[in-house]
């Protein structure tokens, strides 16, 4: 998955995806630190076009009240918008929420309500924002973070049922141990996999495989049966 979080980024993730089909998946939307110039005349356009051009989510979109360069009611504005679209699309979201439980919450509840799914990434929050997100029928992703050595929530890691785990990378950062401080990318996922199949008592090919599955069913990605290593002409 590639994250188209402003429309630059988005078309740049849009021309990896074109170039490589096969394992390349593109995302369009705005991202909470970029909603302050957020404006639903100017970014809707942007946003239905990557749709239509093959994205296959609308995100990373959400609240983040950790910094304070973007005001709340700003991020509330474009993220309560996307969510709209997801649904006049039929698209899923992949939602980024730090420091904005009980709006996230609400939002969360809305979105499920009006039959859009979604997935919390990288996720470190609360039990409770995840028990809202699964019964809204919701995935829960995570990243390298819960391989640190500070992590210590592995009743969180326990609680996500099997069918609505993911795994991310957030590249390029949150690398996992052991490539911690390193340029994060795809191929080191699989530490965060291992990490997930120890602390949840099962293999990795069992968490390969519902993870895989669990992707493939959120974001109606396609099912391959020979994957070629060449990118297209
Ligand atoms: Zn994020």
């Amino acid at each position: 998955m590639c994250i188209g979080e402003a429309q630059t980024a988005a078309s740049r993730a849009l021309a990896l995806a074109a170039q490589y089909p096969r394992f390349v998946f593109a995302t369009a939307g705005v991202h909470p630190g970029e909603a302050g110039t957020y404006e639903r005349q100017r970014d809707e356009p942007w946003i239905r076009e990557a749709m239509t051009a093959g994205a296959v989510a609308i995100g990373e979109c959400g609240l983040d009240y950790h910094y304070d360069h973007v005001a709340p009611e700003q991020q509330r504005l474009a993220f309560a918008d996307q969510i709209e679209m997801a649904a006049s699309v039929g698209k899923p979201l992949i939602v980024h929420t730090r420091d904005a439980e009980p709006d996230t919450m609400t939002a969360v509840r809305e979105a499920g309500s009006a039959g859009v799914r979604g997935v919390l990434h990288c996720y470190t929050g609360s039990h409770e924002l995840a028990d809202v997100a699964l019964s809204a029928g919701w995935y829960i992703s995570f990243s390298g973070i819960i391989t640190f050595a500070r992590w210590t929530d592995d009743a969180l890691v326990r609680l996500v049922p099997e069918d609505r785990l993911l795994v991310e990378t957030d590249a390029p950062y949150l690398a996992p141990v052991p490539k911690r401080g390193r340029r994060n990318e795809p191929q080191f996922a699989r530490y965060t996999v291992e990490r997930l199949a120890t602390v949840r008592n099962t293999s990795i090919d069992a968490i390969g495989a519902a993870v895989t599955a669990n992707a493939r069913r959120l974001l109606h990605l396609p099912v391959l049966s020979s994957p070629s290593t060449e990118p297209r002409a």
